[in-house]
């Protein structure tokens, strides 16, 4: 374990004070510390700093264009997990490049060595052990914390992100009690505080139980490997040096199902004793079997949760049944019927802060210099906590140097799409990205992460020398590609006599032009152009996405252009929505639950794309 630097101070004068040290706390200390303001990050325990509370993996379809998108921004997440990956694979490979999901298993100990490390080199930045119990006011500004050992900081800007440990109850078969995670104390001081100054509510969410490898049957198991060729997450890792494992895959049985169903009065889930609502999209294995019946089983991945620890994350079956019935639910899958439990699953409630209180930079609307971040503003993942604190911080630190705040728009980033839905939607459940949030997810892919957001990163102080530096010598050899794949041309007859399949129409094409046809792939441009293999694997692969996707931007850039324009446009309440043909059946219904008023509402619809919008102007027009 990193030793990380441990500061105490009494009555210090701090620019900016993050509180807590998850995911959210990490990225919102080091943005701040970043941009050059003097930031001090409190915590419960600073030697937890980097914990994982529940699934030893960073990425995911939608999370990682986070993790990327974060990277891009100078922050702490991609490059943690390149330095503690150890299973990595892109998901989704086979669809386009918009929709893959760059994701890691991360080796536990090694991701929070990693995030420790990279904390203890930040410079402007002190790490303090301590409980937050209250903010200071001055007037309705903030002002400070004051922490229950009696300590007061004064500062410019808080951040609060206290994940789950704000008003944190566990729950366990039929046992409760207070916690912010299994073995570390709730936050409950601060919690009644809040409750005071902000409107806030009560989610849940859940864990399975850990399991000993060393009783796992791994031959009765099926294995998934890693990628071959592992990609980082981060533009500053050369390539990822940690080796790679593979995982088991298991899966529940009817008699798995037949122990929930006879149990179920047991789970803590089930019996009353939860009020908060849990995320949809991560249910619970007791979920799955009252949502989805005896569907033949559901999956469950085996995930070692590191290089030299026989722990066992069991993903897809969080519980908050029993341990006994934890234990016959383990026990009734095949190749685990000897195995142990080393800690079991449970469910976790805490409050959250309605995040419609917020400003899109993240800032309390009732609090200036109060901004909230990660867990507390009712999302659910590591990825979607760090975005969110490095946003705040960064915006913090600027409110402390007397700059305007920044936003990020949701044409340009996951980020943007993310904050928007929070701060003028709110939340019903925990809030999870996913790619079909985003309408301009063509644009906002994983692969020009770097090519958003870098620029504004370097504009706003946010990007390190370092950063900058690898930044422009990755868009110089991409720029230097796309001269050159535009320069480089042959006849129809030429590209014929390398076998590829074009029409004799005499049109001579540019390389851009022929790696742009679906049929083609870059190593038939090599095979024509040996020149081309000259350029790195990263930016070749950028060419070749950009190549790919420059009919569907063209096409996505004029829709946007039009929508621009017609974004006040009203809409008719009678719209018969059912009736526009090339509309999917769920926007369709999702459109008329929602009589949006406008486009510009109608655009804000959950999974709503520019083509889709381009419909339904179509149709409002035809309609007038
Ligand atoms: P956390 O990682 O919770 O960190 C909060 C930090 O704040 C801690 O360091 C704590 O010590 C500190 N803190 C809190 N209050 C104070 C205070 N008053 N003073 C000082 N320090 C304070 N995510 C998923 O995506 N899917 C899941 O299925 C899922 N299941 C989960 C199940 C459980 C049981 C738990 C505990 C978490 C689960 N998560 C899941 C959530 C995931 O852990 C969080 O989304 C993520 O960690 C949130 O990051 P955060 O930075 O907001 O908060």
């Amino acid at each position: 374990m990193t030793h990380v630097k441990h500061t105490v101070m009494t009555n210090t004068l701090y620019d900016v004070v993050v509180v807590g040290g998850g995911h959210a706390g990490c990225e919102a200390a080091a943005a701040s510390a970043r941009m050059g303001a003097r930031t001090a990050l409190i915590t419960m325990d600073v030697s937890t700093i980097g914990v994982m509370s529940c699934n030893p993996a960073i990425g995911g379809l939608g999370k990682g264009h986070l993790v990327r998108e974060v990277d891009a921004l100078d922050g702490l997440m991609g490059r943690a997990a390149d330095a503690s990956g150890i299973q990595f694979r892109m998901l989704n490979r086979r669809k386009g490049p918009a929709v893959r999901g760059p994701r890691t298993q991360a080796d536990r100990k090694l991701y929070r060595k990693a995030v420790q490390g990279l904390l203890s080199e930040q410079q402007n930045l002190d790490l303090i052990s301590g409980e937050v119990a209250d903010l200071l006011l001055n007037g309705k500004r903030v002002a400070g914390v004051h922490l229950t050992d009696g300590t007061t900081i004064t500062c410019g800007g808080v951040v609060l992100t206290t994940g789950t440990f704000l008003g944190g109850i566990i729950h366990l078969g039929d046992r409760t009690w207070p916690a912010g995670r299994v073995g570390e104390e709730p936050s409950t001081a601060l919690a009644a505080r809040l409750r005071q100054h902000l409107q806030l509510g009560r989610l849940k969410t859940g864990t399975p139980p850990r399991l000993d490898g060393k009783t796992i049957d791994w031959n009765a198991v099926g294995k998934q490997d890693a990628d071959s060729n592992p990609q980082p997450f981060s533009l500053l890792t050369g390539r990822i040096e940690v080796p790679q494992i593979a995982c088991g895959i298991t899966r529940t049985t009817l008699a798995t199902h037949a122990v929930i169903r006879d149990n179920l009065h047991r789970s803590a889930m089930y019996s009353g004793s939860i009020t908060g609502v849990g995320p949809r999209y991560c249910p619970s294995i007791e979920d799955k079997v009252v949502r989805f019946g005896d569907r033949d089983g559901h999956q469950v991945f085996l995930e070692p949760e590191g290089l030299d620890d026989d722990t066992v994350y069991p993903n897809g079956i969080s519980t908050s049944l029993p341990e006994e019935v934890q234990a016959a639910i383990i026990q009734s899958m095949p190749g685990l019927e000897n195995t142990r439990i080393l800690q079991p699953g449970y469910a976790i409630e805490y409050d959250y802060a309605d995040p419609r209180q917020l400003d899109h930079s993240l800032e309390s609307k009732q609090i200036p210099g109060l901004f909230l971040a990660g867990q507390i503003d009712g999302t659910t993942g590591y990825e979607e906590a760090a975005a969110q604190g490095l946003l705040a911080g960064l915006n913090a630190a600027r409110l402390a140097a007397g700059s305007d705040c920044v936003r990020m728009s949701r044409t340009e980033s996951y980020l943007g799409v993310m904050v928007d839905d929070l701060v003028t939607r709110g939340v019903s459940e925990p809030y999870r990205m996913f790619t079909s949030r985003a309408e301009f997810r063509l644009s906002l892919r994983p692969d020009n992460a770097d090519e958003r957001l870098t620029p504004k990163a370097i504009e706003f102080g946010l990007a390190s020398t370092k950063r900058a530096k690898a930044f422009r010598a990755y868009q110089e050899e991409v720029e230097l590609g796309l001269g050159m794949l535009s320069s480089l041309k042959a006849s129809p007859n030429q590209l014929r006599s390398f076998g590829l399949s074009v029409n004799l129409d005499g049109r001579v094409r540019t390389a851009f032009d022929v790696l742009a046809s679906s049929d083609t792939s870059l190593d038939d441009i090599v095979r024509i152009w040996p020149e081309v293999d000259g350029l790195s694997v990263g930016a070749k692969e950028a060419l070749e996405i950009k190549a790919k996707y420059s009919v569907y931007l063209d096409r996505q850039e004029t829709d946007a252009a039009m929508l621009r324009k017609e974004e006040a446009r009203s809409l008719r309440v009678d719209l018969n929505y059912a009736g526009i043909s090339g509309l999917s059946n769920e926007l369709k219904a999702k459109l008329a639950a929602a009589q949006p008023s406008s486009l510009a509402d109608a655009q804000k619809i959950e999974g709503m794309t520019p083509s889709a919008l381009a419909l339904v102007l179509a149709h409002a027009h035809r309609k007038q």
